[in-house]
C-alpha cells in the first residue's frame, strides 16, 4: 500500500511549539488514517526540540528562534529523521503543514517574527522534494487524491 508521511500536528498531536496540535478534520484525512497509510512525524520533536519550544523562523539557510537562538542544526536533524522515514516506508508523498519553518508548503514566515508570510517551504519540505518526495499541504488534499488515483489504476 502506498503510505503517506504526514505532519503530526495535523492528526491531533499536541507537538507544535506552543503545545497545541492543528488538527485537520477531512474525509480525505480520515479515509487514508482508516486504511492505514499515514505515518506521522513531527520533524521538530523528531530532532530533538522540546515541546513546547520557542518560536522559531527561517533567515536565509538558517532557522533561528525568536529570541536569536540558531536551532538550523536541529530543523535539519529532523528533515533527515523524516527523510529517512520516508525511504524505509518507500515513501514518495506527504502532506505537511502550510507555513511552519519545518512543513511549509509554498509559503513560509519571513524570519522577521512580524507575521509576514512570504513564498517558500519548511526544511523538511526542502529536503524531501530534493529527493523527489511530492509534499502537498493540508489545503491540497484533493490533488493528492488524484496523484494516489492514478497510482492505483495502473
Ligand atoms: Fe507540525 Fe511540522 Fe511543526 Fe511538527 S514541525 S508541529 S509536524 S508543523
Amino acid at each position: 500500500m502506498e503510505k503517506v508521511l504526514v505532519s503530526a500536528c495535523l492528526l491531533g498531536a499536541p507537538v507544535r511549539y506552543d503545545g497545541t496540535s492543528k488538527a485537520v478534520q477531512h474525509p480525505l484525512l480520515s479515509r487514508w488514517q482508516q486504511e492505514g497509510r499515514l505515518i506521522a512525524l513531527c520533524p521538530e520533536q523528531a530532532g530533538g526540540l522540546s515541546t513546547p519550544r520557542a518560536p522559531a523562523e527561517r533567515q536565509g539557510e538558517r532557522v533561528i528562534t525568536v529570541q536569536g537562538q540558531d536551532v538550523t542544526a536541529a530543523f535539519l536533524r529532523g528533515a533527515q529523521h523524516a527523510l529517512s522515514t520516508c525511504l524505509r516506508h518507500n515513501i514518495s508523498f506527504a502532506i505537511l503543514k502550510e507555513n511552519s519553518p519545518s512543513c511549509g508548503v509554498t509559503q513560509a514566515y519571513d524570519g522577521s517574527f512580524q507575521g509576514q508570510l512570504v513564498t517558500g517551504e519548511g526544511v523538511t519540505t526542502a529536503l524531501l522534494r530534493q529527493h523527489g518526495i511530492a509534499v502537498f499541504s493540508e489545503q491540497q488534499l484533493e490533488r493528492l487524491e488524484q496523484r494516489l488515483k492514478k497510482i492505483l489504476s495502473r
